[in-house]
């Protein structure tokens, strides 16, 4: 077959697949989309839709599968999820050339580009994200410690964020996994032959290596920001963050180009800014909300929260959220808090100005999507006529809030233009006049004094008329059909001026209009409409301006927020008596007298115990022994979260407190049982165990309570034994950790690991009552008091004395398998205590009965015991 045997539109066809050799080729003909040859085997099969043939040339016919054009969103969702790419080729223009219509490929959809509503994840983000490694350097010839690099940089184009970072780490292909698996990306792109770990997150997308090329990506960003240097992106230094991007912004131009005009800024981010911390710690240490209940109250932030404003309230989560890892920048933090707590009075005015302003930075993105109601600007409005009250509050020469005040623009111009546009008390909506201030507007003022002039004229024009005609019954009057008319009786008609213009008879009288009239009616009528058509413009020109400077008001909230945080934590440490934590960078943690911040709340009556949570220097693993109820988990948890609030900026419930920053906290806490679809809690246990046991470094908080309960004894305290011994001995871990625990056996750990040491549970025993002290005291723990709580639950005394009987054959047995007394037993369930057939039995006298007597007696027993 020559080529002049082909069709043109073969031709077309063959062109244009030449350009996307690895995407399906949707070629549009009329109302369908076609695939051919390959692309439509791989489209019958995969869409289970009929294989058909087209002639091309010639005796020469080629496989075809075709979509109807309608229904192609739900066909491209199920080859997107299969992995494919589909290039989208459209028709462009009305008239065919030269026989035929030219086409073109107008997108190539891909896992991480889709837009379309059905095709994306719920409220998740959609992610393209694009990883770049560094100079591969053969693992077996990294020299010790040495870093590895990688770029890492990720889009949503659906919701225009777009970010970029680099990662150093020895082992760099474990740390990208870790950052894919946090932003659980649809795509991941990467340069062709470069070689990424299996078991990643997403569809994987190999790209020709040369589009990642440091000059080209560099060019590329540079231009789509229309900027002149990296260096206001951060990216100084980044090459190979800078690569990813570029390849990224690339790649939306071949597949997805409308995308990039949503694309208006690139943040760069560092994994290592913030503390980790996984879902399950997150939880257990009940940052934000209660296990049980879900509720705030009896939260960290529950405590914490004294913010006035809703920008506040929203940062204080994220501090929460994301505790810091410079000790820099957690001293500043902690340096705004220690004047606002220094000074009450400082702290109570700004609070008090702060308490009226409305939420800035919500107000100011409805303004930037075109959501905005003049409503919205009046609160913005009144927000910014409060600033300079509260900027003159706050000190000039105050070091610790001179950043903030750096940022603090009153934002005088966006006030002025909003006091010099807006009605003082406009309607709600736009649907109502009234919205812009007389004397903005020279046209919108023209037009409502022209109504009102028009309005006047109209209901002057009876008196006017009948004094220039001399009719006095002369009427002015208004009708739906003709509109305003001038009305003159019969007998008056012949003293009509000539430019009445006769409209309507009627039995007694005749209808006029004038020229002059229907045009004051047409301004009338037609000005409210007028007025609404031109408020709304300037309400959107408004909205327009403001938009332009919207990362000032922004700024602004950002401060306000900032503040209100800063005071509010400030209110929690004067409420609470909380003292400043010294944050150092060395590995120590040293609290004196600590508190729980919650639980130190919620005790009615009772005082909280202060415990000391001091490190020794070479003491890794403290194991905490003690009886139930006693406060272990209180302990354990207060050290977690004194450390998180230490880092987030705050102070701390403690009579001193030195901390050294840590990376991560990991808590395994056993005692929840929660129902893990499919997996049982004591899985659920190891699984957490071992991901903990994997990802700590030695500079993490390890809490765990309780390991190894929810097996067998034995399985538990073997498995509890040997996680001790791998934290303190394996070099990557050694992190400082709490270990909380019920087997005693543990305590012998101290005698055989040099970082180990006992703790336990101060208990009082006088009078033979039992006290729990909640005073945490070195050395092991010699008895549980398990059964003294089961008796405080109120167990039935039986169940409580058989317990305390078994406990001492356990106890002389030390701890073999013992086979428990069955004579003891039995009799025990037959005879307890207070047994009224017992005392039945006690208290007669057998002599005195008759055989049948006793027979009766047996019987009555038999109904009243056995049976009941
Ligand atoms: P279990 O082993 O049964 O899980 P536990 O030893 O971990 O118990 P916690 O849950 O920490 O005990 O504490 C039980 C209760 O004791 C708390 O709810 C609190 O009311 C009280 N408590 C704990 N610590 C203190 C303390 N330091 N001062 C005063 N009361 C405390």
């Amino acid at each position: 077959m020559t080529s002049d045997d082909i069709s043109p539109i073969r031709k077309q066809y063959l062109e244009i697949k030449r350009q996307y050799p690895d995407a399906i080729l949707f070629f549009r003909l009329g109302d369908f989309y076609e695939t051919f040859d390959q692309d439509a085997e791989i489209a019958a099969r995969e869409l289970d839709i009929v294989l058909t043939s087209r002639s091309v040339a010639k005796g020469t016919r080629i496989p075809m599968a075709g979509i109807p054009h309608h229904a192609a969103e739900n066909y491209l969702a199920r080859l997107i999820e299969k992995g494919f790419h589909v290039a989208i080729c459209e028709q462009i223009g009305d008239q065919p050339v030269k026989g035929i219509f030219p086409r073109q490929v107008t997108r190539v959809v891909t896992p991480g580009t889709v837009i379309e509503p059905g095709l994306l994840p719920g409220d998740a983000n959609n992610y393209l994200t694009c990883v770049v490694l560094g100079d591969p350097i053969e693992t077996n010839e990294l020299p010790a410690g040495a870093f590895q690099h990688a770029g890492i940089a990720y889009v949503d184009i659906t919701t225009g964020e777009f970010a970029v970072t680099e990662l150093n780490n020895p082992d760099i292909l474990a740390a990208v996994r870790a950052e894919l698996v946090r932003l659980s990306p649809a795509e991941i792109l990467f340069p062709d032959g470069q070689k990424l770990t299996d078991s990643l997150p997403g569809h994987l997308t190999p790209w020709t290596a040369w589009r990642f090329e440091p000059g080209r990506c560099q060019e590329v960003i540079l231009q789509h920001f229309e900027a002149a240097s990296l260096d206001g992106f951060g990216l100084r230094g980044m090459t190979l963050g800078m690569r990813a991007a570029g390849g990224i912004l690339q790649y939306l131009q071949e597949t997805q180009p409308v995308a990039l005009k949503l694309l208006t800024s690139l943040n760069t981010y560092s994994t290592s800014e913030f503390m980790t911390l996984d879902a399950a710690t997150r939880r257990n240490l009940e940052l934000t909300e209660t296990l049980r209940t879900g509720a705030l109250k009896g939260s960290l932030l529950g405590v914490l929260d004294h913010t006035v404003t809703p920008m506040g309230k929203r940062l204080l989560v994220q501090w929460v959220s994301k505790p810091l890892l410079s000790v820099e920048r957690i001293n500043q933090r902690l340096d705004g808090v220690m004047l606002l707590h220094a000074n009450g009075m400082l702290r109570a005015e700004i609070r008090s100005a702060l308490k009226p302003l409305n939420d800035l930075e919500r107000l100011t993105n409805r303004v930037m999507a075109g959501t905005a109601q003049p409503r919205d600007l009046v609160a913005i409005r009144a927000t910014l006529e409060q600033l300079p009250t509260l900027r003159e509050r706050l000190p000039e020469n105050e070091t610790s809030l001179s950043e903030l005040l750096l940022n603090f623009n009153l934002c005088t111009d966006e006030l002025q233009l909003l006091q010099s546009a807006l009605d003082d008390e406009p309607p709600a909506t736009l649907q109502n006049v009234g919205v812009i201030r007389p004397g903005f507007s020279a046209e919108l003022d023209g037009v409502v004094e022209r109504s009102r002039h028009s309005r006047e004229w109209i209901a002057n024009l009876e008196n006017v008329e009948r004094e220039r005609t001399g009719i006095k019954s002369l009427k002015v009057g208004y009708n739906k059909v003709f509109g305003y008319y001038i009305e003159i009786t019969h007998s008056n008609t012949n003293l009509a001026p000539a430019e009445y213009i006769r409209k309507q008879t009627l039995v007694n009288a005749e209808r006029y209009i004038t020229p002059e009239m229907k045009e004051y009616e047409t301004l009338v009528l037609n000005a409210e409409e007028r007025i609404r058509e031109i408020e709304t413009r300037l309400f959107r020109e408004l909205c327009v301006s403001l938009s332009d400077t919207a990362r000032q008001l922004l700024a602004t909230a950002r401060v306000l927020a900032e503040l209100d945080v800063l005071a509010s934590l400030a209110e929690t440490a004067a409420h609470g008596g909380y003292i400043r934590p010294e944050v150092v960078s060395e590995d120590i943690l040293e609290v004196e007298g600590g508190r729980h911040p919650v639980v130190e709340q919620t005790l009615s009556g009772e005082r909280f115990v202060p415990n000391d949570i001091s490190f020794e220097s070479g003491e890794r693993v403290r194991i905490i022994t003690g009886p139930n109820m006693s406060g272990k988990s209180t302990y354990l948890r207060q050290a977690a979260l004194i450390t998180l609030m230490a880092q987030m900026g705050s102070f701390v419930p403690a009579a001193a407190a030195r901390i050294g920053v840590v990376d991560r906290i990991f808590t395994r806490i056993g005692a929840q049982d929660e129902i893990h679809a499919g997996q049982s809690t004591f899985m659920v246990e190891m699984v957490e165990t071992a991901n903990i046991l994997h990802h700590a470094t030695p500079r993490s908080l390890l809490i765990l309570d309780e390991i190894g309960r929810g097996t067998s004894t034995y399985d538990g305290v073997s498995i509890a034994w040997a996680v001790v011994e791998y934290i303190h001995n394996h070099p990557r871990l050694r992190a400082k950790t709490l270990f909380a625990t019920h087997y005693h056996e543990l305590t012998q750990l101290a005698d055989l690991l040099p970082g180990v040491r006992n703790y336990n549970v101060a208990v009082s025993e006088a009078d033979g009552k039992v006290v729990f002290l909640h005073k945490i005291v070195a050395g092991g723990a010699d008895r549980s008091y398990g059964i003294h709580v089961g008796q405080l639950a109120g167990l039935p005394r039986p169940v409580v004395q058989r317990a305390n009987e078994i406990l001492h054959q356990l106890e002389a047995s030390s701890g073999k398998a013992v086979r428990l007394s069955p004579v003891a037993a039995r009799q025990l369930a037959l005879f307890p205590e207070t047994n009224p057939l017992l005392d039945e039995i006690k208290s007669m006298d057998i002599n005195a009965l008759s055989p049948i007597e006793a027979l009766n007696k047996l019987y009555e027993w038999q109904r009243k015991y056995l049976e009941e």
